[in-house]
């Protein structure tokens, strides 16, 4: 007799909690097995600004990789841009209800197609959202975001003029996804100046130049660096020394990101935040590292 469906979800369910349970040892292993390289700016304090731990309320079992790594804050929203997202936002405000001197709550289950989209924001910024992301403003590359039912297919699609709009009524940045590389930014931040617009992993894809002339162009856009994808991921062509340039040149508009560790494995991403910021002169790994994302999420309205 074969198992019926019930059987087999439940029995998934139980594989899928003892592979948590294992992985969590693992991590708890490796949190203490090798030490944290040693540099210069080892104890200047991470504001992870993209992080993707409501999911399975993740966050729990990270925080002790984070309290390694000297992560003091987390951007935290779980799902992107899809109804799933919805119940990973919740989490998210839960998690900064709990731990409010740890977790910066985002909000990233939002019908960018729908006004209800909108009034689900308002919603969720008068509950404690201090942002909005990430968000799929478009993707066509991406295996993961760019089947999402929720993305948009260009930077000014559905309702993204009035999302940008209405995060900067509230003073609240928005955090966006953007795949392939294209410049779009550079001409629609322009057009919402009072928006500030955080470029989600904005090192993946685009080399240094590229970021130059979108900081350039625009003064209300800050890349969110996603070091761990620089460092470790087998499809970067550039490494973190390439990258310090254009960090030096722009202090005040980059923010640091482990993107949860995102194709590169979770302590990757922590260990390169810290190489990167090792890469830098003190007061520039204090911008990059909590400065400028303590900046942003200051509750303005
Ligand atoms: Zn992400």
């Amino acid at each position: 007799m074969s198992p019926s469906f019930n059987e087999i979800s439940s029995l998934r369910c139980g594989l899928a909690r003892a592979l948590s349970a294992l992985l969590a040892i693992v991590a708890v292993a490796s949190a203490t097995a090798a030490p944290p390289e040693r540099g210069p700016n080892d104890d200047v304090p991470i504001i992870d600004a993209h992080n993707h731990d409501a999911v399975d309320s993740h966050f729990v079992e990270a925080m002790q990789l984070w309290d390694r790594y000297g992560v003091k804050k987390v951007v935290l929203f779980g799902n992107v841009s899809e109804p799933a997202a919805i119940e990973t936002d919740g989490i998210a405000l839960d998690a900064a209800r709990e731990y409010p001197d740890r977790i910066v709550p985002f909000v990233a289950g939002v019908d960018i197609h729908s006004q209800a989209g909108l009034r689900y924001v308002r919603r969720m910024f008068a509950k404690g959202a201090k942002g909005v992301g990430e968000i799929v403003a478009m993707s066509e590359a991406s295996p993961v975001v760019s089947k999402v039912a929720w993305k948009g297919r260009h930077l000014r699609d559905g309702k993204l003029p009035q999302l940008y709009d209405l995060c900067a009524e509230f003073g609240r940045p928005v955090l966006l996804h953007i795949d392939p590389p294209n410049d779009q930014l550079e001409t629609v931040a322009p057009a919402f100046p009072r928006t500030v617009f955080i470029f989600g992993h904005g090192n993946a894809f685009n080399s240094p130049e590229r970021l130059l002339q979108l900081l350039r162009a625009t003064r209300n856009v800050y890349v969110d660096f996603f070091a761990g994808y620089t460092e470790f991921n087998g499809s970067s062509i550039f490494t973190l020394e390439d990258f310090v340039p254009v960090i030096q040149a722009y202090p005040d508009r980059f923010v640091l990101s482990s993107d949860s560790g995102y194709g590169v494995g979770y302590e990757n991403a922590l260990v390169a935040m810290r190489r990167l910021l090792n890469l830098l002169p003190r007061e520039v790994a204090e911008k990059v590292a909590h400065r400028n994302m303590d900046r942003l999420i200051a509750n303005r309205r």
